[in-house]
């Protein structure tokens, strides 16, 4: 073990934010990125962002959407920190993007809106995190509104999303009165000055709710204040660290993103409470990240990051050691050994050289089709990482080509597409069908795009009576034969050449899992 590289380990807070669209994730970005001095003034990412790419049009698609197809990560240091946020596709049909994105992080943090409470997207983000347990950080959003009633916003997140809430800072007022916010265990108000929403406002304290001070600020509300903060004192639970990294209790802070207010207090408790890189299982063992060998997986490759660069960059959530220029990495698929000595680090979407990378910082290898999701390198173990997942795609498509000559081209840029994980390709076992699954319907037209744009074949889709994906493996080879006998007519195998069960409705899925106990029929797949 290497104590240089503990020590840088243990500053790293690697994590993402998970919220529903609109509840602010974009606005707390960039007030994030504003305290750890990446952004000089907010308001500034999204126009810089569009300037940049205005000339790939790849990007005028997103564009054109509006919406953000794009990943990236930006790293920034924060007192004794080094912060790396993974930015998450907004967009729903994008889902699967950033439900790998969350398999590489450390810890989550939630954006609820304060007027809308706990919203769809967030559920089911949610249930990603559970898989891993984990950790969450809470921020309730948009105090400079009219909100719910936060002790009411709470029990929504308590019951529905199954988390225990610990507030740390309670509200003073919403919209138009909305005062600041009231630390519960250091009894210090912090106080809400309007406009302060494009630089780092002021740290404006209060110490004490019943002191002189405390009430000129608070008026005539003061008692009702105080009165509330009794109750929510003895109703709520007291923060517990353990309970928190285990995924069992979130810290909730309350603010407006938009104002840069409340942002502050939440990243000076996040970078103190959050976790440091922890150990990663493999299928042979475990991964500890001080281990001095280099040890990453890949959990997202991204197509054409740089216009000029018609390129595929893959992502690596970097699990023990430290990287260093020209190193030789093995690639435990391939059995093989290559030589990195142009990776990549995604500073504020700046490309910069990769200068000190430890476990919990990304790195980006360029890709010319050798690498996909899943993928484990090192410095010559043979590790594969386990827990990075494949999801049964819930829309299908079948894919026809206008040119029946160019099949050759199609099958390359499907199985490339789908080695990226921008789409999933199915091929029936009865047929020459090429069938698409994809989780959003805007993956389909973004696979039509870049089938054109990227290998010259121009699609089209027609429909197909397919309800859903099921991966099926059996502990006994005779009963799968039995079973492909009998299912053959709805099988299919995937990219990856893995057998899946494609039914045609709901119900038939339902009598096949009851007819067949012995075959496990799989909604996700590991790599
Ligand atoms: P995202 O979809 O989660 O990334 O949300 P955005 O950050 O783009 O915010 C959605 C909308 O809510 C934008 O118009 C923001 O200006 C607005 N917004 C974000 N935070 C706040 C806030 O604290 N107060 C108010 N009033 N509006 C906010």
């Amino acid at each position: 073990m290497s104590n240089a590289i503990s020590q840088e380990v243990a500053t790293r807070r690697t994590f993402a934010i998970i919220s529903h669209p609109d509840a602010g994730k974009t606005t707390i970005t960039e007030k994030l990125l504003l305290f750890g001095r990446l952004i000089q003034t907010a308001g500034s990412v999204k126009g810089k962002r569009n300037d940049k790419h205005a000339t790939s049009d790849w990007m005028a698609m997103e564009q054109q959407r509006g919406i953000s197809v794009t990943s990236s990560v930006m790293q920034f240091p924060y007192r004794d920190a080094v912060v790396n946020l993974l930015d998450t596709p907004g967009h729903e049909d994008f889902s699967e993007d950033t439900y790998r994105v969350l398999t590489a992080v450390d810890s989550a943090l939630m954006v609820v809106d304060g007027a809308k409470g706990v919203e769809e997207r967030t559920i089911k983000l949610m249930e990603v995190c559970r898989l891993r347990d984990t950790p969450i950080f809470t921020f309730v959003n948009k105090l400079d509104r009219d909100t719910r009633d936060p002790i009411e916003v709470l029990d929504e997140i308590e019951t529905v999303l199954n988390i225990r809430c610990a507030p740390i800072y309670w509200p003073l007022g919403n919209g138009k009165g909305f005062q600041g916010v009231y630390n519960l265990y250091t009894d210090t108000i912090h106080v809400y000055e309007h406009g302060q929403g494009s630089k780092i406002p002021e740290d404006k304290r209060i110490q004490g709710l019943r002191s002189d001070e405390a009430k000129a600020l608070l008026g005539a509300y003061a008692d009702d204040y105080a009165d509330e903060i009794e109750l929510v004192k003895g109703a709520s639970n007291e923060f517990d660290l353990e309970a928190y990294q285990a995924g069992e209790l979130t810290p909730v802070f309350f603010g407006t993103a938009l104002g840069n207010f409340g942002v502050r207090e939440l990243l000076d408790d996040f970078v103190q409470w959050a976790p440091a890189p922890r150990a990663r299982a493999t299928e042979t063992r475990v991964v500890q990240p001080e281990e001095a060998p280099f040890s990453a997986f890949v959990f997202k490759i991204q197509a054409n990051m740089d216009p000029k660069h018609r390129d595929r960059i893959a992502f690596l959530r970097v699990c023990s050691g430290r990287y260093s220029k020209g190193m030789k990495l093995h690639h435990s698929r391939l059995g093989k050994d290559i030589r990195i000595s142009d990776a990549v680090t995604f500073k504020a979407g700046e490309r910069e050289q990769a200068d000190i990378v430890v476990s919990g910082d990304i790195v980006g290898f360029h890709n010319h089709g050798t690498i996909q999701i899943g993928d484990t390198f090192t410095e010559g173990e043979d590790l594969q990482f386990t827990g990075i997942p494949h999801f049964a795609p819930e829309l299908f498509q079948r894919i026809r080509l206008k040119d029946p000559m160019k099949t050759k081209q199609l099958q390359k840029g499907l199985r490339q597409l789908s080695e990226e994980g921008s789409v999933q390709v199915f091929m029936p076992m009865r047929n020459n069908d090429l069938i698409v699954g994809a989780v959003g319907v805007l993956q389909f037209e973004v696979v039509a795009y870049r089938l054109k744009d990227e290998y010259k074949v121009d699609c089209i889709y027609e429909p197909v009576n397919i309800f859903s994906a099921r991966w099926v493996t059996a502990d006994d080879p005779a009963k799968l034969e039995e079973f492909k006998k009998k299912a053959y007519d709805n099988l299919s195998v995937d990219g990856g050449d893995h057998l899946t069960y494609l039914p045609p409705t709901r119900v038939n899925l339902s009598l096949m899992e009851e007819r067949w106990p012995d075959i496990k029929f799989r909604a996700t797949r590991e790599h």
